[in-house]
């Protein structure tokens, strides 16, 4: 019989994949049952795995309309990021001095891991606020007022400026740490792609003949290395990840009811159809179908003052309003302090069709259905990608140094990785 002696928990992964997949399930369970947002609408939580940390989740939520954020008051209700009262709840307070404080790093200790150029790179210690409020872009500044410490362990008094976001009930009944977070609708965007769909950890490697091999061989191969055959993909899988793979549990869920979460990036909306709507009731959505796109054929056949600008360049004197769906002529003020411009979706060049059409839409104009986009004098072709061609837009590997020239200005290295 083995032995097992005082074996750490960070050596039983399948252990903590198991427990970690129950509280998962239990937390989202709870989220739905206790309302402690209010009526969930959808949800969407991926599983993530650091290098040899523990898993943990990032989970969106989506409340029903009358449980909506209205106010700063209103954040208020259900996110703290203050110290709680010692004496009125102690074991709040054990809890949220235990998991939800950050650091401490900043002065009272640059060494800390997230300090860089003697700065925290999670912006800790975060200002006093003597109450909550949304600055300009939309983000909210939590309520972190002063005269309120806490003595670590080690020593050195924290404020309420290491209190990371959370929720009490939340924190209470789970003893955890639980980070909770207000998103608006440009933080839910950078959400969605900085966690939700960031992908796997990728690792560098490379595989090198023995000594021996190298010393038999060398007399015959050439010393020519050719990088792109030599380079490895590889993807970088902890023991967790590998325990939580290996237990078949999911690493992405979204809320059964959710068939299709479609998030327009440039009208900034989210389309949720419940799994049980009716196909008719959906389609007969006024505005189901109608597009920025779709839109922009429209007005150009009713409104011939656009029609010598593109797609991209339409919003320089058209503005469009999310709630009617519909482009609106902008009053044009004599002195225009700011130029307004058109972003498109990203399309990858595998993507075909789609990737010339997107080309296709920073050179035609006013276009008033799919086939004017593929008409050049007169004539319509078949394909965006011969449309393209015919335009001179493509050929001699100009698409590419397009595609990289444009991403090299904001894609992530992982993404210009992909495109290379
Ligand atoms: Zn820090």
């Amino acid at each position: 019989m083995d032995v097992v002696g005082q074996s750490d928990i960070q050596d039983r992964p399948d252990i903590i994949a198991r427990i970690f997949h129950i509280k998962v399930h239990a937390f989202i369970t709870f989220l739905k049952e206790d309302k402690t947002f209010g009526e969930v609408d959808a949800y969407l939580y991926t599983i993530e795995f650091q290098k040899r940390g523990l898993p943990h989740c990032h989970t969106l939520l989506w409340v029903t309309s009358p449980f909506k954020i209205r106010d700063a008051e209103d954040v208020d209700k259900y996110i703290t990021a203050e110290l709680p009262d010692f004496a009125s709840e102690p074991a709040l307070y054990r809890m949220v001095t235990t998991c939800m404080l950050h650091g401490p790093c900043g002065l009272l200790n640059v060494r800390a891991p997230c300090m860089q150029d003697m700065k925290c790179t999670k912006h800790f210690p975060r200002p006093f606020v003597s109450s909550t409020t949304f600055d300009e872009n939309g983000y909210v500044r939590y309520r972190r007022r002063q005269g309120s410490y806490h003595t670590l362990g080690n020593g050195i008094t924290i404020d309420n400026g290491y209190v990371v976001p959370y929720n009490k009930c939340l924190c209470s009944r789970f003893d955890a740490h639980i980070n909770v977070e207000y998103c608006g609708w440009n933080m839910m965007i950078k959400y969605l792609f900085k966690y939700i769909s960031k992908g796997v950890d990728r690792v560098r490697f490379t595989l090198q003949r023995s000594e021996i091999d190298c010393a038999t061989s060398s007399s015959t191969t050439s010393n020519a290395v050719n990088e792109i055959k030599e380079f490895l993909d590889g993807r970088y899988i902890c023991p967790h990840e590998a325990s939580w793979r290996i237990l078949n549990f999911p690493i992405h869920e979204r809320h059964p009811t959710v068939q299709v979460l479609a998030v327009h990036l440039e009208g900034m909306q989210t389309t949720i159809f419940k799994e049980n709507a009716r196909l008719d009731t959906i389609i007969d959505i006024p505005t189901f179908g109608v597009t920025t796109l779709t839109e922009w054929f429209r007005n150009n056949q009713a409104d011939t003052r656009g029609v010598n600008l593109t797609y991209t360049d339409y919003p320089s004197i058209y503005r469009w309003d999310t709630t009617a769906k519909a482009w609106i002529h902008r009053a044009i003020t004599t002195k225009r302090t700011n130029t307004t411009i058109g972003r498109l979706a990203y399309v990858h060049p595998t993507a075909g069709e789609l990737f010339y059409l997107r080309i296709l839409l920073s050179h035609q104009k006013g276009c008033r259905s799919f086939s004017d986009i593929k008409t050049v004098h007169g004539r319509t072709y078949s394909s965006f990608c011969d449309t393209c061609e015919v335009l001179g837009l493509t050929g001699d590997d100009r698409e590419w140094l397009r595609a990289f020239d444009e991403a090299a200005s904001w894609a992530t290295a992982a993404e210009l990785r992909s495109l290379f």
